[in-house]
This record gives structure tokens, C-alpha cells and sequence, in this order.
């Protein structure tokens, strides 16, 4: 990316402060960060340090109490419920720790279901979500339901869901949080591979140090603030 393009991720000064009665609870209290197109950025930092309120800002998820937030120079602070839905389907692919898999479809159901949203065609979703699912490995398993494959396969799975939309940045919410060693560092390998091989933006949040290792950008955050944005080098 040249240094003039804008950055996929400007927020400034972000605030999300919650009720809960008479107690106000900062989870977040005035982080900025810019990310650009082709980043990979871990954040990281202790548990309730604010980094699932931080990533829930950034997937247009929830709202912020204050500050500003720009994604592809959108003003994000300022869209409807709606225009976020949109936004979100369309331009922000989801995975998460729990995979979130309809058990009892077919991989290729599960992987096409964005697609449906945005009014595509059947014939259409099941060619795209097959090749997705193709280029993640998983070409042989594309009858097989979802509760018939292991904990790696069905993260492949929820991947290729998040990746056939053709989103402009991966949000990933403690990946490999479910998986055993060997599996995780499968799953951080490919991730790897899809930021450096097809230039996707990944915002990885994890509290696993040799996971984080795997980015290249590291924003940690503590008591609600980044308390460290730097480059290192990678794992693998
Ligand atoms: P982390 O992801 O780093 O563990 P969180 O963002 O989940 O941190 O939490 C940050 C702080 O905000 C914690 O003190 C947590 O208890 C609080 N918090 C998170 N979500 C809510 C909520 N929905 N309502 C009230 N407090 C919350």
C-alpha cells in the first residue's frame, strides 16, 4: 500500500462507557488506532483490559460513547442501525472462538449463508462458498455437515464463511481459544497466509503471547487504554 492511501481503520478517541444501574463501567477510555489496508494487528492484553469492547467498536458491533471512528472513510459514529448491519455483512468478515456453525448443515450451507443476505442466488452462493472452501483445504469435505468434522476443520469452516463475502478486513475474536496447540498454530499459519499471500487485514484479539506472535503489529491494551502499539517480527 502506498503511504497516501487512507487507513481501512481511523478511530480517535474512543470511549464506551456501560451502565449498569448507578455504576459507570470505562471499558475503553480514549483509544485511537489507524490500521491500513494489508496490516496484520494483534491486540492484546490481560482479561478485562477492554479488548472485546475495543474489537466490538471496530465490527461496527456496538456503538461508542464518545470519539470518532471512521472505516473506509465512512463515518461509522454516525450510521443507522441498519447501514451498520450492511456494512458489517458486507465488509467485515466475523470469527470467533466458538466457531458459531449451524451444526446439523452442510459446510457449503453454512459457508454461503452471508451470500443469501446480500441477495445472491443460490447456484451462485454454493459455486462461491465451494470455492472458499476449496482454497481453505477443505474440498472433500463439502457434504459433511459441520458437527462431523474436528475443532480445526470447523475454524477452516467459519473462516471461509467470514472470507466469502469478500470482506476488507478478518476480525478474529480469540481464534484458536478452542483448539489444541498444534491445531492453533494450523490455524495462525493460515491466517498468515491469507494477510500475506491475498493482502487481507486481520485484527486478531488474544491474551496468548506465542499466538499474538504471529502478527506483525501489536496493540496492547490495559485498564481501557493502548498502552503499546509496536512492530516485531513474526513466528513461523
Ligand atoms: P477483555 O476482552 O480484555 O477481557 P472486556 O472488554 O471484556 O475486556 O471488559 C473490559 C471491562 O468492561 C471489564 O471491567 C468488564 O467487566 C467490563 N464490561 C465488559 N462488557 C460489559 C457489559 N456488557 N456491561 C458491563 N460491563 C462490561
Amino acid at each position: 500500500m502506498s503511504p497516501e492511501s487512507p487507513p481501512l481503520i481511523d478511530i480517535a478517541d474512543a470511549w464506551k462507557v456501560y451502565h449498569l444501574g448507578e455504576v459507570q463501567v470505562p471499558a475503553v477510555r480514549g483509544a485511537s488506532l489507524r490500521v491500513m489496508p494489508g496490516e496484520f494487528v494483534a491486540i492484546t492484553g490481560p482479561s478485562g483490559s477492554g479488548k472485546s469492547t475495543f474489537m466490538h467498536l471496530l465490527g461496527c458491533l456496538d456503538r461508542l460513547s464518545s470519539g470518532t471512528y471512521r472505516f473506509e472513510e465512512r463515518p461509522i459514529h454516525q450510521l443507522s442501525k441498519l447501514e451498520l448491519a450492511r456494512l458489517r455483512n458486507q465488509r467485515i468478515g466475523f470469527v470467533f472462538q466458538s466457531f458459531n456453525l449451524l451444526s446439523r448443515t452442510t459446510i457449503v450451507d453454512n459457508v454461503a449463508l452471508p451470500l443469501l443476505y446480500q441477495g445472491i442466488k443460490k447456484r451462485e452462493r454454493r459455486r462461491r462458498a465451494c470455492e472458499m472452501l476449496e482454497r481453505l483445504g477443505l474440498g472433500d469435505r463439502l457434504r459433511h455437515h459441520s458437527n462431523q468434522l474436528s475443532g480445526g476443520q470447523q475454524q477452516r469452516v467459519a473462516i471461509a464463511r467470514a472470507l466469502v463475502t469478500q470482506p476488507a478486513m478478518l476480525l478474529a475474536d480469540e481464534p484458536t481459544g478452542n483448539l489444541d496447540t498444534k491445531t492453533s498454530h494450523e490455524i495462525m499459519t493460515l491466517f498468515q497466509a491469507l494477510n500475506r499471500d491475498d493482502g487481507i487485514t486481520i485484527v486478531l484479539v488474544t491474551h496468548e503471547v506465542d499466538i499474538a506472535g504471529y502478527a506483525r503489529r501489536h496493540v496492547a491494551f490495559r485498564d481501557g487504554l493502548i498502552v503499546q502499539d509496536v512492530m516485531q517480527a513474526t513466528a513461523a
